[in-house]
């Protein structure tokens, strides 16, 4: 909630969380760089009184997506950049930081348009994120399909969504995602599928076959290795 505390001098104004997202993402590698690029990334969004008691929510059955405002908490920096280098243009190439999603940026507020599956008092239930376990979220908007869909959009840095690559998976590797799936009740493959088909490696990197990559979603570990280039190989999925 905003604090109110406007100081006219500077225009600083004090905000806090209405809440925080409970995510299948416990760290930032291997995140999708934007959201709906995995519909089964799911998490729970848990809110803070006084919007914990239904009221605030209401109506919001009867949406199907919502912004949100959250802030990178694990971004946050002194000084702001103004210039930033995107994976997405290889990682060598700068714009300037306004030109770009980045997550370091001046006031560290990201925005993500995000499924909503389930309104319960003080618990909002979506998928398709690509926020990181404990993200603070200062507001939520719905998704205005007329106003926020724009025709003839264009952007020529991030064009279309980015191209997938292959994924393997060792039959052991299946075995076990399937099994932890099944436990946690959660679709795990699938998750593990989309998010390891953005190739979440930096751009930069060539990695032989014998280097391992890694990533926790929930509650297990995920390993993975490039047997050739294009191609990922699911190696194991363990209790973290
Ligand atoms: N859709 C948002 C936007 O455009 O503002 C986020 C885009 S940003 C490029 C997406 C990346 O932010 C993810 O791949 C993840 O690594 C990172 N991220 C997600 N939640 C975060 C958090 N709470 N703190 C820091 N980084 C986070």
């Amino acid at each position: 909630m905003a604090a109110f505390s406007l100081d006219h001098a500077t225009m600083s104004y004090s905000v806090s969380p209405i809440g925080f997202v409970r995510s299948c993402f416990k760290e930032k590698f291997a995140i999708p760089r934007q959201p709906q690029l995995a519909p089964a990334a799911r998490g729970v969004l848990e809110l803070l009184a006084p919007f914990d008691t239904g009221e605030a929510v209401q109506g919001l059955e009867q949406v199907s997506h919502v912004w949100l405002l959250f802030l990178f908490h694990q971004a946050l920096e002194e000084r702001p950049r103004l210039k930033v280098r995107p994976p997405r243009l290889g990682g060598n190439k700068s714009v300037g930081v306004f030109a770009s999603r980045a997550t370091h940026r001046p006031n560290g507020i990201g925005q993500s348009v995000v499924t909503l599956d389930k309104v319960e008092p003080g618990r909002l239930w979506l998928s398709g994120i690509d926020l990181l376990d404990g993200t603070p979220v200062l507001d939520i908007k719905p998704y205005v399909p007329y106003a926020d869909s724009v025709q003839g959009a264009c952007n020529r840095i991030a064009e279309a969504a980015p191209p997938l690559i292959a994924v393997r998976w060792l039959d052991e590797a299946l075995g076990q995602a399937r099994r932890h799936g099944l436990r946690l009740d959660e679709p795990l493959v699938e998750l593990i599928e989309q998010c390891l088909a953005q190739d979440p490696r930096p751009a930069y990197q060539n990695p032989p076959p014998e280097r391992r990559y890694g990533a926790r979603f929930w509650d297990v570990d995920v390993r993975w290795h490039y047997p050739e280039p294009g191609t990922i190989c699911v190696l194991e999925v363990v209790a973290a």
